[in-house]
């Protein structure tokens, strides 16, 4: 396949010059679908013959956008609580009054797995009308050895039954279920002696998250948590300084974790540590704005000494949107980004944190062919129609998904 014509083809391949990495008037080809050509459409002319042809000229490409940190399956929602929330109770408050994640753990743990994929597979399809063509999902609104694995079989299942590909990640230790309220220790050893050891025997996870915060878990038993995790195989991500800075971001540099998450409350000094030492800061800019925190990550801080940084939705019942351009739009607007430094935070950096670079993320030869085709001329574009959906291709593994807009396989 062709897709020819493109008024500018944003690649994020690296180590070539900056102004290199926008193609003017570019193409790319595809074969059994993987990325076979990339280059100026007069260039590649009468290099391939093609079976099929996209035209995309007026239009830009980009690399198929990852969603790198989501909490994709659940049931329920959490419109009741919207008014507590803007009368000014806090997260921490509605969590200590049975709302927030555990609100949803009751809901999930009496939900079966079919409705849980029923949901699942509606976000899904949001997302992919939107460009993401992967997407990392949590586990963590079960709290019990049979609703967390529930959960990422219900992942699993989506992965199998969606054109979006689903990275898993095990999240037990998302909060403190209410039976061990007293006892938080305890909950400790169930995630370590039992979650993970069964997650791994069934291959259910590739990654182990834990929300280390005031009220959530300790440093002491995030590292527990993570310790245990990484001896099954789990590699380590952690939700970091989103409430309060109690050392997280330092365990995550201790732990050689792939990433660290949210970093609200993170010091300009540990930003560019954390990312010096190789971990992927992920920020989350629509949970800041529905958390109403009144404050954003620095990510200013990390592009001024050259560091990258990830961007993701934190798609959750109290964060629910599947646009990961409203997200770009956050990230931009709200902590000065530049246009394409947002993008390659949502393509080759996302792809980082889910150590999927090697395949994903760029539009470079060999990798897979996932691909966004925007119906905008310049890719500054994408900031100046605010809340719009620009989509107009969405290209997964070198087979169209999404057509002028509308979704075309879904369940393939
Ligand atoms: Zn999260």
């Amino acid at each position: 396949m062709l897709l020819q014509n493109a008024s500018q083809v944003l690649t994020f391949r690296e180590r070539i010059p900056p102004d290199q990495m926008i193609v003017e008037n570019g193409t790319v080809a595809i074969d059994h679908g993987r990325i076979v050509g990339v280059g100026k459409t007069e260039e590649l002319r009468g290099k391939f013959e093609a079976s099929e042809i996209l035209d995309a000229t007026g239009k830009i490409v980009t690399p198929g956008l990852i969603d790198c940190h989501t909490h994709l399956v659940f049931a329920g929602s959490r419109e009741r609580e919207l008014d507590m929330r803007m009368a000014g109770f806090s997260y921490m408050d509605m969590l200590k009054s049975g709302g927030g994640i555990l609100r949803t753990m009751y809901d999930t743990r009496a939900s079966s797995k079919d409705r849980l994929v029923q949901q699942g597979k509606r976000v899904l399809d949001g997302m992919v009308v939107h460009g993401t063509t992967t997407v990392e999902a949590k586990s963590g609104y079960g709290l019990t050895v049979e609703d967390e694995l529930k959960i990422l079989r219900a992942v699993r299942d989506l992965d199998g039954q969606h054109p979006v590909d689903i990275v898993p990640t095990f999240m037990g230790a998302h909060a403190i279920p209410p039976e061990h309220e007293d006892t938080p220790n305890e909950y400790v050893k169930l995630v370590t002696g039992e979650m993970i050891p069964q997650v791994a025997a069934n291959r259910l996870a590739q990654f182990c998250d834990v929300f280390c915060d005031k009220g959530v878990f300790s440093v002491e038993q995030a590292r527990e948590i993570l310790l245990a995790g990484r001896q099954y195989g789990l590699l380590s991500k952690i939700h970091a300084d989103e409430f309060s800075d109690i050392g997280a971001s330092r365990l995550a540099i201790e732990l050689g974790a792939v990433s660290a998450e949210h970093l609200l409350h993170t010091s300009r000094e540990s930003l560019i540590r954390l990312a010096r030492a190789g971990v992927v800061p992920v920020l989350l800019p629509a949970a800041s704005l529905t958390l109403m925190e009144n404050r954003f990550s620095d990510a200013k801080a990390l592009l001024e000494n050259g560091l990258h940084f990830a961007v993701a939705s934190d798609f959750n019942p109290s964060c629910p949107t599947e646009s990961l351009q409203f997200v770009l739009t956050l990230l931009c607007f709200g902590m000065k980004v530049p246009v394409v430094e947002g993008l390659r935070a949502l393509t080759l950096t996302a792809a980082k944190a889910l150590r999927r670079e090697r395949d994903l993320g760029s539009i470079e030869l060999g990798k897979m062919a996932d691909l966004v085709v925007f119906d905008v001329s310049d890719y500054r574009f994408l900031l100046q129609h605010l809340g719009a959906n620009l989509v107009s291709h969405v290209i997964k593994s070198g087979a169209v998904v999404v057509d002028d807009g509308k979704l075309v396989k879904a369940g393939g």
